[in-house]
């Protein structure tokens, strides 16, 4: 293992020097981590950080879905402790990664990790550093944030590659942190990703996943509109896909993930839209974006459009749980 991700011990935060470390080996500088939500990211996400963290240290977990928690801990190599509560977590580790599905939840797990306010006088008197990897809407993580001043640092740290990336550990974070907290935080987030990159202070991470969500959204209707309407006219589906991937209408939905069966043979289209990237979570990354928005005053022409469109597939039972690509089926493309 490369030393630049061995973890940093027990130094208070602002007095972690930030430069790379050699293998540490006695037992007084053993560190804990704490990893909560092990859902269909969170699971690999806290495998691989087990298999990078020196095989010393202990790696505390915790998801209301007991399964995945009794399924961790014995499939899974090394210290793992399963916690009884997100308290215990707070309580037991330094550096807390939460992977957890909407605003709400991550707004209750660190209202319960942080109350009360007692986490220094424990068995770890140190700031913790708090990594959230949730996509939720910005100022819910900018309370959070507050929340955690006096007990730790929290930063968001919004990720994209879906399961597949998380499994194979090639993740891309979007971060929002301050400077100082930046390396340390790219250390941590390597261990389960390719990619970090820090967009400014807490927030950005989050403001940058969305805007670039939000545009994922749009491109993808586009694709399947303009896809529909060139095989309806009577083009073939591949020479068009060819045509467009090589002139200005060239997108990611276009290229990789090609919402016409058969053209993109890779992509979830071509197995009836299993996998991929679920249209609810496509429309909750846009309803995050539009309200996040709206609280900037800042003003969107297309994106409720988009929302009312995710919102019909949704609902259609043709298209319920498949990749968002699957908006060409719900428009009448031909399959
Ligand atoms: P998921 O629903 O599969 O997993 C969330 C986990 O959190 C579940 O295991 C659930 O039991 C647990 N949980 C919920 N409330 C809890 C609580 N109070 N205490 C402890 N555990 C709790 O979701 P996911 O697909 O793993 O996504 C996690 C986050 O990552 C979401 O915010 C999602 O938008 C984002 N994301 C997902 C993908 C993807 O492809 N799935 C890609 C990028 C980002």
């Amino acid at each position: 293992m490369s030393t630049l991700l061995v973890p940093l011990r027990r130094l208070p935060l602002a007095a972690r020097p930030f430069t790379r470390r050699t293998f540490a080996t006695s037992s007084s500088n053993l560190a804990s981590w704490g990893f909560i939500g092990l859902g269909r990211m969170g699971y690999p996400m806290a495998k691989n950080l087990r298999s990078h963290i020196p095989k010393g240290d202990t790696l505390v977990i915790h998801d209301v879905n007991t399964a995945a928690t009794s399924k961790f801990a014995e499939e899974v190599q090394g210290n793992v402790e399963v916690a009884s509560s997100v308290r215990d977590v707070a309580e037991k580790a330094e550096t807390i990664i939460t992977s957890l599905p909407e605003p709400s939840h991550v707004k209750s797990v660190y209202k319960a990790m942080l109350m009360p306010q007692t986490l220094l006088k424990g068995s770890i008197p140190q700031e913790r550093l708090f990594i959230d990897c949730s996509t939720i809407d910005p100022r819910t993580s900018r309370e959070v944030a507050q929340a955690a001043q006096g007990q730790g640092k929290f930063i968001d740290a919004p990720m994209s590659g879906g399961v597949v990336g998380a499994q194979a550990g090639k993740l891309t974070f979007m971060i929002g942190a301050p400077k100082e907290l930046v390396e340390r935080a790219t250390e941590v987030l390597l261990m389960m990703g390719k990619r970090v990159i820090h967009l400014g202070e807490q927030g950005a991470g989050l403001h940058g996943k969305l805007a670039n969500n939000y545009l994922l959204a749009l491109n993808n209707i586009a694709t399947a509109e303009a896809m529909n309407m060139g095989i309806k006219w009577g083009l073939d589906p591949a020479a068009l896909a060819d045509m467009i991937n090589t002139s200005t209408g060239r997108c990611w939905p276009s290229e990789v993930n090609n919402p016409v069966p058969g053209v993109i043979e890779s992509a979830p289209a071509s197995r009836g839209y299993e996998g991929g990237f679920g249209v609810s979570l496509a429309n909750k990354d846009l309803k995050l974006a539009l309200q996040a928005a709206e609280e900037a005053g800042i003003q969107v022409a297309l994106g409720p459009y988009a929302r009312d469109i995710y919102d019909a597939v949704q609902a259609n039972p043709e298209c319920q749980g498949k990749d968002f690509s699957v908006v060409y089926r719900h428009l009448g493309g031909k399959e």
